[in-house]
């Protein structure tokens, strides 16, 4: 009787102990496998591995800890989103005259109120200035409206616009002026 009772505590600590075993192996491979996933740094990956490897449940939480934040792929994702958004700031526009910041809809700058884009006539939307039809309804735009673009859409297209509002607006400001005159002179 006392031969069987032996034995089978010798059994279940086989058994208990094989268990240990397993879940321990399981932690390593796990921590191998996450902290393949958040570094390709092979002296933190080796570290993180023997620490659970040596010190294993209490090694498990210190890796918790000390682990990377983000994954590799989460990194990777975070970085697209800020080119993105960068990207995004980078192709908001600035008033070619005054540099206020204009939205890609506005008709005319905020400040300084240089004509942006020209309304078609027909459907009413914004047009660039050198479209000469709407391309949504097919309207011809009056050709006064039109600003000639002699280079390719690019930095110097850009440039050739930038001049054209120049003068623009200070035709504008000159019959502002005339305006105020006629207005002021009666007095
Ligand atoms: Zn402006
Ligand atoms: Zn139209």
């Amino acid at each position: 009787m006392t031969i069987d009772l032996q034995l089978i505590l010798q059994v279940f600590l086989a058994v208990l102990g094989f268990y240990f075993l397993a879940f321990w192996a399981s932690l390593v491979v796990w921590t191998y496998r996450d902290v393949g996933a958040r570094t390709q740094d092979i002296f933190v990956q080796a570290l993180a591995v023997a620490m659970v490897l040596f010190f294993n449940v209490p090694g498990l939480f210190l890796y918790y800890i000390l682990r990377p934040r983000e994954t590799l792929a989460e990194a990777f994702d975070r970085s697209l989103e800020e080119e993105t958004l960068l990207r995004d700031l980078e192709e908001r526009d600035d008033c070619p005259v005054c540099q206020h910041p204009i939205r890609a809809d506005y008709q005319l700058c905020p400040n300084c109120h240089t004509s942006l884009r020209n309304v078609c006539g027909e459907c009413g939307r914004l047009l660039e200035l050198h479209w000469e039809r709407c391309p949504f309804c097919g309207t011809e735009v009056p050709r006064e409206h039109v600003v000639a673009v002699t280079v390719e859409p690019g930095i110097e297209g850009e440039v050739a616009l930038e001049a054209k509002a120049r003068e623009a607006v200070t035709e504008e400001a000159m019959t502002e002026e005339a305006v105020t005159e006629d207005v002021v002179a009666p007095r």
